[in-house]
């Protein structure tokens, strides 16, 4: 079976001469009448079922430039422009049908068919490309495969349906690697990886890893390029070299180092030095500190020295309008503002009196300075000189 990709059809090819059959349920026609949406061998429209909140989901990721997945179409002789829909039925006929006006969605808190839309709206629509994917292959061959991706109880996942499209030498040889419960490597690579190597998970990341990127498209470009290599040396490596570079610099395994973006992670950092003696030191006193609230951020935080990934505790409720109130009755007696920076400047503001409302928590000696998330190094401070103080 010979796949092609295709991104440059749009909604509004899609839907040329959309036709629907009130009497059989189900979308008929599109691309001009060269698109048959309801081939013999697919489901009646079920979308419109509890008050069409399918079809709706589908018209709303559109609107909002969500993607709505990969469409299969077969052409079933190479010699005309004649397709079927393997995989995507039910997301082509909402269009055609929306299009067609035949059901409302809400914009902006109002029922919208698609005639009463803001012109904008509807060339957004309009204008839309799909992504799809055109299989050509013999007729048994075609209903075999959608047989797997359909009618299997639990559905293809994403990594899962690449492999069947570009299945041949390059998918047999990653999944040996990769998609292999017997592979010794798979008690490190779980330390870093969440997911089931079953499903692909392992495949998928190696994938991902390669080609800096989780876009499905992406990934399918990538194997489509090296379908039939003899070999997946190039994917090996990198992801090789990645689990390297992670095992060098953090020398202690932590539990929250799974599933991190480790890719990523690698992209921006592994060209610079680091000590993994000071960097593992650092870790432990970093899950030590009560005020990191988020331990999943220390590994990018030790490596990029980004506070923020930390989450930083922030001071209670009760603690902001203790240090409120004791603020405010000491500048209400020496006639000063109850912001301590503005009290100590020269403006109008040296002397308001702010609400509790238009004030903010400080850290007086900030966190990354050793500073304690307790009463003793709070202070309130107006929102303008709290903004500009920034770091916490
Ligand atoms: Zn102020």
């Amino acid at each position: 079976m010979k796949t092609t990709l295709r991104t440059d059809l749009t909604v509004a090819d899609i839907c040329a001469g959309f036709e629907f059959s009130e009497a059989e349920g189900k979308g008929l026609f599109g691309l001009n009448g060269n698109l048959t949406i309801q081939p013999e061998y697919q489901r009646n429209y079920l979308y419109a079922q509890n008050n069409g909140e399918k079809e709706k989901a589908v018209m709303n990721s559109i609107l909002k430039g969500y993607p709505i997945g990969l469409l299969y179409f077969n052409k079933p002789r190479a010699d005309e422009d004649k397709y079927e829909i393997l995989d995507g039925q039910q997301r082509v006929t909402s269009l055609g049908r929306y299009i067609k006006n035949l059901f409302a969605v809400e914009v902006d808190g109002h029922q919208q068919y698609f005639d009463s839309l803001a012109q904008n709206l509807r060339e957004k629509i309009l204008k839309t490309q799909l992504t799809i994917y055109i299989c050509e292959g013999a007729e048994n061959e075609i209903k075999a495969w959608f047989k797997t991706i359909n009618i299997a109880g639990i559905p293809l996942n994403a990594q899962e349906i690449l492999n069947s499209v570009y299945s041949g030498n390059f998918v047999t040889l990653a999944k040996e690697e990769f998609s292999n419960s017997q592979n010794s490597n798979l008690n490190v690579w779980k330390g870093y990886i969440k997911g089931n190597v079953l499903r692909q998970d392992f495949l998928r990341t190696a994938l991902e890893w390669i080609v800096k990127s989780a876009d499905d498209e992406k990934i399918g470009e990538y194997m489509s390029l090296h379908r039939w290599d003899k070999n997946i040396s190039a994917l090996k490596n990198n992801f090789n070299e990645i689990i390297n570079w992670i095992e060098k610099v953090f020398t202690d395994t932590k539990s929250e180092m799974c599933g991190l973006e480790w890719g990523r992670l690698y992209e921006t950092y592994h060209e610079n030095k680091y000590d993994a003696v000071a960097l593992a030191a650092e870790i432990d006193k970093l899950y030590k500190d009560e005020a990191v609230t988020n331990k999943r951020g220390i590994f990018e935080y030790v490596l990029g020295g980004e506070v923020k990934l930390l989450h930083i505790r922030f001071f209670e409720e009760s603690t902001k309008k203790t240090v409120y109130a004791r603020q405010t009755a000491k500048a209400n007696e020496i006639e000063k503002s109850n912001c301590p920076l503005c009290a100590i400047g020269s403006n109008k503001n040296s002397k308001k009196i702010y609400k509790y409302s238009e004030m903010d928590a400080d850290h007086v000696t900030a966190w990354s300075k050793g500073g304690a998330t307790d009463i003793k190094n709070c202070e309130m401070l107006c929102k303008t000189h709290n903004r500009a103080k920034g770091n916490c």
